[in-house]
């Protein structure tokens, strides 16, 4: 464990608290707290750890607080692919290409069979939105404008924009920002602990099953997409039973329901393969991506789908509106790629799929440990480096814990230098999820050192 190096922080950092106090509106955080206390300011990152202002180390459990920091912090060899590309060149609009673009990707279609097309923009929200787009021009230029109807799922979430927030199967997170974009519609959730279907032979198709449903009383011909998290992540790390997802994928074959899978968070590595989707063997129609793709050092995300999806959008002669008319400024930004090729490089070569798998069971095995000791963990679900355990008040009646207890877990691993997450005003009643998603470059005493911290939590916390 090393101390950050005093030249991290600046002499004058009194001078920076006091400008984010007054000028930064921080995401996702109440600002009343700050009258009082110091805004938290983080000056440096090297590997898993991170400094703040006052020159306090953490261990970060969540890379970069919302799971994207997938390869770790101070990476040179990322830092130098993007500069030397943004002296050669930027920016230029993506209606033309750029080398990183086009050998990005190349690199990513390569390890993603069946996918054929990318394109690029900035944000999950954002390569999310494409899709819907998408989807409503197929629903003219294919089904007369009726087939425009999205199915989301509860406790997923896709993104911050209105439509994105039409999307959220996560009601907190949406609440006070209404009237939404008209036509999409919930299906149930697959967390089989909370069991939704208590007479289920098999808990997968029961919930899969229920997808069908929905689409039956909308009507096959109005329902255009369905999109999911291959493994829910905000909502509380739901990893779904096994029969889920072929049964899911035959539902949309059935009934010509694209379907949208949102790697948004575990795209490019998380749960130790190049994409969660891949655990079970479904072909999706479009994928999306944000977070782990650069690991934070450039903004970029991509939206990728299939040959004949993008076949649809070719140029008709006869109609010249028949073609994708969407632009993102900065998908245009080479930063992006340039940053994306040497992350992926990174994870080839240090073999951190492989790592990530080891790591993800050694961590799910150990929060499994620290089931046995404290009765409050109900749940331990994870693929990956892509963990959770679920607490409840009662094992038995499965009770949800009290969610100011959940959250001064998290304040107590932070006052130890332990940096760990848990759902938390979405899920009304259910925010009651620990959260884990370390880099993927964890070490085994890594894994150790945050279970331990969260062993202490637990034990003050609720002892
Ligand atoms: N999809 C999922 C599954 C996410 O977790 C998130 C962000 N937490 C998004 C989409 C939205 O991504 P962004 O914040 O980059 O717009």
């Amino acid at each position: 464990v090393t101390a950050a190096p005093p030249s991290a922080i600046p002499n004058d950092i009194s001078s920076v608290i006091e400008a984010d106090r007054a000028h930064v509106w921080h995401h996702l955080l109440p600002h009343k707290p700050l009258e009082t206390t110091d805004p938290r300011i983080i000056v440096e990152g090297k590997g898993m750890r991170v400094w703040d202002a006052t020159g306090k180390e953490h261990l970060d459990a969540v890379s970069g607080g919302v799971w994207t920091v997938n390869v770790g912090y101070g990476r040179e060899e990322i830092a130098d692919a993007v500069r030397d590309q943004l002296v050669k060149l930027n920016y230029f609009a993506n209606s033309a290409g750029s080398i990183p673009g086009a050998q990005f990707a190349e690199m990513l279609i390569d390890k993603m069979p069946g996918m054929s097309r990318v394109y690029y923009s900035n944000s999950g929200s954002e390569a999310n939105e494409k899709v819907f787009k998408m989807v409503r021009q197929i629903s003219q230029l294919r089904h007369g404008g009726k087939k425009y109807k999205v199915l989301y799922r509860e406790r997923d979430y896709h993104g911050t924009t209105i439509t994105a927030l039409s999307a959220t199967g996560q009601p907190q997170r949406a609440a006070q920002y209404g009237p939404y974009t008209p036509g999409f519609v919930e299906v149930p959730h697959c967390l089989e602990y909370r069991n939704q279907f208590p007479d289920a032979e098999d808990y997968g198709i029961a919930a899969a099953n229920a997808i069908e449903e929905v689409i039956l009383r909308e009507g096959p011909d109005t329902v255009g997409l369905l999109c999911l998290e291959p493994i829910t992540a905000g909502g509380g790390v739901i990893t779904p039973p096994p029969s889920y997802w072929p049964r899911v994928q035959e539902i949309c074959k059935k009934y010509d329901v694209l379907l949208h899978i949102d790697e948004v968070v575990c795209g490019v590595g998380r749960t130790g393969t190049w994409f969660g989707y891949q655990h079970y063997g479904i072909e999706p129609d479009f994928v999306t991506m944000a977070k782990g793709v650069a690991s934070g050092y450039a903004a970029i995300s991509c939206t990728v789908t299939t040959e004949a999806v993008f076949e649809m959008f070719k140029d008709d002669v006869s109609d010249p509106l028949h073609y994708f008319r969407d632009i993102s400024t900065f998908g245009g930004c080479t930063a992006g790629p340039a940053a994306a090729i040497a992350n992926m490089n990174i994870i080839v070569r240090e073999n951190l799929l492989e790592n990530t798998i080891a790591m993800g069971e050694r961590f799910v095995n150990n929060l499994q440990g620290l089931a046995e000791k404290h009765r409050v963990i109900g749940d331990v679900r994870g693929k990956g480096l892509f963990c959770g355990a679920e607490l409840v008040a009662d094992r038995a009646t499965k009770e949800p814990a009290d969610e100011k207890k959940v959250q001064a877990v998290v304040a107590d691993c932070m006052a130890q230098g332990l940096i760990i997450g848990a759902t938390n005003r979405s899920l009304p009643g259910f925010n009651n999820t620990l959260c884990f998603s370390p880099a993927l470059i964890s070490t085994a005493d890594d894994i150790d050192e945050i279970t331990a911290g969260v062993d202490k939590a637990l034990t003050r916390v609720f002892s």
